[in-house]
């Protein structure tokens, strides 16, 4: 089996203690070569100055590739514009265009007077600058609000039409999700790479309660595994192992490239990467 490329997901710090964290999970994880991280952006756009802090000290001080997430929400069209701007003034051109969830207790998107009404605008409108490399996320399993509106597939074709060169899927419990999901997308004729976002789960708790939020699917069996080895005190090596098969099972199927969401802790996405063949190829030595 190849070994995948890689690529890790954080989330910026709100104090000392977590920037602390983010650190140790970048230098732990950036032996495994990663093709690039990303650092998200709040929800509501609650961390616009946290993650451009974040983006710019690990482009700075890791020699890593940095892709800045970047969403619609509270925000003008000028304004998400120059967060852009800023980002690749500071050496970052690598961006993950995303209409964004609104602010907690609002139940949905309500696009700024000024701002983008939808990922398809921001996309375009990053594309236009031709300074970014633009990735956009996706949904193997429906997103909450594809019912109501397009297909995830088509919508996806017209974000790849707009600019975008690669998308990151939502996480999902089976590989059969992703290929059913790759194969509309091949038969929608989109030749660009997808990506399927993995979730390690450190805290059944915490996934599950994620996973129904945004509309992924929690198979049953997962949902017993759990318990069970809650009750014997063995989640760990469930979720380990877990993980390394579904990743084994969508390398098998053709996957090449994995996306790890580490939700800025790396040690079950090393020892899933481990397992994987993704092993340390470098020391990060240019520590500040
Ligand atoms: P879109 O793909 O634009 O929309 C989601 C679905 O809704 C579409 O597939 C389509 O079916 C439907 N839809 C939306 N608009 C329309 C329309 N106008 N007409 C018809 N159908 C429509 N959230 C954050 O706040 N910060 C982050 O940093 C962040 N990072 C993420 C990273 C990845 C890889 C992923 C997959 C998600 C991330 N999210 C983040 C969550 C994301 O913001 C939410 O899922 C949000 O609800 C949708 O954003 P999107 O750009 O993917 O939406």
């Amino acid at each position: 089996m190849t070994p995948p490329a890689v690529s890790f997901e954080f989330f910026p710090p709100k104090n000392l203690e977590a920037s602390f964290r983010l650190w140790d999970s970048v230098q732990a994880l950036a032996p495994l070569d990663p093709r690039f991280v990303s650092v998200t952006y709040g929800a509501g756009g609650t961390t616009r100055d946290l993650t451009r802090d974040a983006v710019a000290t690990i482009h700075k001080h890791s020699g890593l590739k940095v892709a800045a997430h970047l969403t619609c929400v509270n925000a003008s069209k000028s304004e998400t514009l120059a967060i852009a701007e800023g980002f690749a003034q500071a050496g970052v051109t690598d961006i993950v265009a995303l209409r964004g969830d609104p602010p907690k207790g609002e139940g949905r998107f309500t696009p700024h007077p000024d701002g983008f009404r939808d990922s398809l605008e921001l996309i375009e409108a990053l594309a236009e600058t031709g300074r970014f490399t633009i990735r956009v996320g996706a949904y193997p399993d429906p997103h909450p609000e594809s019912a109501a509106g397009m297909s995830d597939v088509e919508w996806l074709k017209r974000k790849f039409d707009a600019g975008a060169h690669e998308a990151l899927t939502q996480f999902f419990f089976e590989a059969e999700t992703f290929f059913r999901f790759r194969d509309a997308c091949d038969k929608a004729g989109i030749d660009k790479p997808i990506t399927p976002g993995v979730l390690p789960i450190e805290n059944w708790t915490g996934a599950r309660k994620f996973a129904l939020s945004c509309g992924t699917v929690i198979p049953q069996w997962v949902d017993d595994a759990f318990e069970t080895a809650a009750r014997d005190g063995r989640s760990d090596l469930l979720a380990t192992a877990l993980c390394t098969e579904l990743c084994s099972d969508l390398i098998e199927g053709g996957v090449e490239r994995l996306h790890f969401y580490t939700l800025n802790r790396p040690e079950l996405t090393r020892d899933v990467c481990h397992a994987l063949g993704v092993t340390p190829r470098a020391k990060l030595e240019n520590v500040a």
